[in-house]
């Protein structure tokens, strides 16, 4: 029973907005004429998480700023404290004896993992009723994997949920007298300075990113996604801001749900045959976005049911494979964007630059560094995790593996270094631009600078094993050794039987030609909530500052 001069206390974790916010709205809805207040918790174990980069403060820093601002308008106060979660929700809970604690449920790492544990026994010990609720399609508690597409579309399909307008006044009087860390920057937390040219944190972002896409940028998503030179205009550019909660995943779904509904109206009318084209293309890229959208949850599903393959094989058989050969020499030429090989290079050093990189690309420097550099997941992982700014563990740790041959699952997907360049950036003009040793190299050689003449090298201004290393690993040759090595582990009958627990645990449930069992983008369904006006025409170069007039260049 909620006394309403009792205040209701919603915590803040990676859903930083307000629209479609369950938690904020069953707050709401529960404190029944009572205050609400919002927390957001500066944790030093979180903040010093080897995953954790200073752009993630930085963006996180922005993201609370709108939010300040937009509860402010809803009359909710958001209080910042800095400390360990369990105490310092213990001294909220005696300052304002709050009984009702609403959040999402996170899949999180194993340091949120564990630290959510301690909040539910300190919370069952306080008496506090501590609601956890859903915000995207990831099932807590999921016994079977079969029927959970049918799942994650309900979830996409329902309602959004609003925060009521007229928010109660019981308790507020001791909701104003609390004390706030206020927003704390990178600077105020102690954190290095962040030196991205990353995108911009907050809801408001995240919303004129969508509008930006599904009104223009996206025409070109299927098609665009894979060359680093189109990727960074032609893909959503939402991950950051579903990774923060900035945007729900729903109002992603749904939005480019009635755009599509949209496209399609205006395909059955058109009569000219550019126009025809023109929606085709643009059905294509709706299809082909939502597909992911789907892919998101059903990544994070699998570290929601294992949480232990942030750390382990997820096929035990692969224990030992890499674990004892740890080579930092390779490592660090890898990490620092000196390899020898040119688009693995410029993608390492656009990636710390920016804090992005386009799946195509990202899968290209996790099979280069996990079979031809032969390094174990785990290290690599946790660097790219720091420099992603949309760092999604479950995304990244089931990726990561897949990428890396140790799910017993997944068909090895070797991506050769040499081959993506010369597909994906033909002219070099990624490469040049990140490798700038490269510059002068002539186009015949850009992609594979080693087997210049040693007068090209001199003219050039680019000395092989001196201005630029030479390959550190014969691609071929090592690759050649990993599918060996990889051949005798995947192929022993534990390892096959244990594969078929790992396919009935993780596994998608698609048909043979990879489709969802009910393609919930086939099916019509009334979108909740008005869909927001088709904004004008977007300056990419105002969302995106930092990408020069080249990169939305495509070639492909
Ligand atoms: C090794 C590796 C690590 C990755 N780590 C992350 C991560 O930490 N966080 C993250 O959000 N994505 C991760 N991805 C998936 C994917 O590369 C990014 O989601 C995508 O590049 C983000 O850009 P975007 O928002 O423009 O994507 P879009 O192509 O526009 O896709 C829209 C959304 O769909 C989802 N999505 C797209 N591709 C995938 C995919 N392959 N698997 C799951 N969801 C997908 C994301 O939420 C994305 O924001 C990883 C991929 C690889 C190969």
């Amino acid at each position: 029973m909620i006394d309403n001069a009792v205040p209701v206390c919603v915590w803040l974790k990676r859903d930083l907005r307000v629209a479609d916010h369950p938690a904020l709205a069953e707050a709401v809805a529960r404190a029944r004429g009572g205050a609400v207040f919002a927390v957001f918790l500066y944790e030093p174990e979180v903040l010093l998480q080897p995953e954790r980069d200073a752009s993630h403060a930085a963006f996180e820093h922005e993201c609370l700023v709108d939010l300040e601002a937009a509860l402010g308008r809803l009359g909710i106060r958001l209080i910042t404290r800095r400390g360990e979660a369990v105490a310092m929700l213990e001294s909220l809970r005696r300052e304002t004896g709050f009984r009702l604690l609403v959040a999402h449920e996170e899949t999180g790492t194993g340091v949120t993992y564990l630290r959510d544990r301690r909040l539910r026994c300190w919370a069952r010990e306080a008496g506090i009723e501590f609601l956890e609720l859903p915000q995207t399609g990831v099932v807590r508690r999921l016994g079977s994997r079969t029927g959970w597409n049918r799942l994650w579309e309900t979830r996409m399909e329902a309602d959004r949920a609003a925060v009521p307008r007229s928010i109660g006044r019981g308790g507020l009087a001791t909701v104003s007298r609390l004390a706030t860390a206020g927003m704390l920057d990178c600077r105020a937390l102690g954190l290095p300075a962040d030196t991205k040219d990353r995108q911009r944190g907050g809801e408001h972002a995240a919303g004129d990113v969508l509008d930006d896409f599904l009104s223009r940028r996206g025409r070109n998503y299927s098609g665009g996604i894979s060359s680093p030179l189109s990727a960074p205009t032609s893909c959503s550019r939402l991950s950051p801001y579903l990774s923060f909660g900035a945007i729900s995943m729903r109002t992603v779904w749904q939005e480019s749900e009635a755009r599509r509904q949209e496209v399609l109206a205006n395909f059955l009318t058109a009569t000219s045959p550019r126009d025809r084209a023109e929606l085709k293309a643009w059905q294509r890229s709706l299809k082909a976005v939502q597909s992911r959208l789907h892919w998101h949850c059903h990544f994070m599903q699998k570290l929601e049911d294992e949480p232990a393959i942030e750390f382990h094989n997820m096929l035990r058989a692969a224990d030992g494979l890499r674990e004892t050969e740890v080579c930092t020499e390779r490592l660090d030429a890898w990490q620092k964007g000196c390899t020898g090989y040119p688009l693995v290079d410029a993608c390492m050093r656009s990636l710390v630059a920016t804090g992005w990189l386009t799946f195509r690309m990202r899968a290209l420097v996790v099979s280069f560094a996990s079979y031809s550099l032969w390094l174990h997941w785990r290290p690599t992982g946790l660097f790219l995790a720091r420099h992603f700014l949309d760092f999604e563990p479950g995304i990244h740790w089931s990726q990561l593996q897949m990428q890396s041959g140790t799910t017993g699952i997944n068909t090895l997907r070797i991506y050769n270094p040499t081959k993506q360049a010369i597909e994906q950036d033909p002219r070099g003009v990624f490469i040049r631009r990140w490798v700038p040793e490269l510059a002068g190299v002539p186009p015949a050689y850009v992609h594979m600078p080693w087997t210049m003449p040693a007068d090209v090298q001199r003219a050039a201004g680019c000395v092989i094993g001196h201005d630029y290393p030479a390959p550190l690993v014969d691609h071929a040759k090592s690759v050649r050794e990993a599918k060996r090595r990889l051949a005798i582990v995947r192929n022993a009958p534990a390892a096959l039987s244990e594969a078929r627990g790992v396919a009935e645990r993780h596994g998608s449930r698609r048909d043979r030609r990879g489709a969802m069992q009910q393609d919930p983008v086939r099916r019509t369904f009334g979108r909740s909530g008005p869909r927001r006006k088709a904004p004008p025409a977007t300056d990419p170069q105002r969302l995106f500052p930092f990408l020069s007039p080249d990169t939305g260049d495509d070639t492909s």
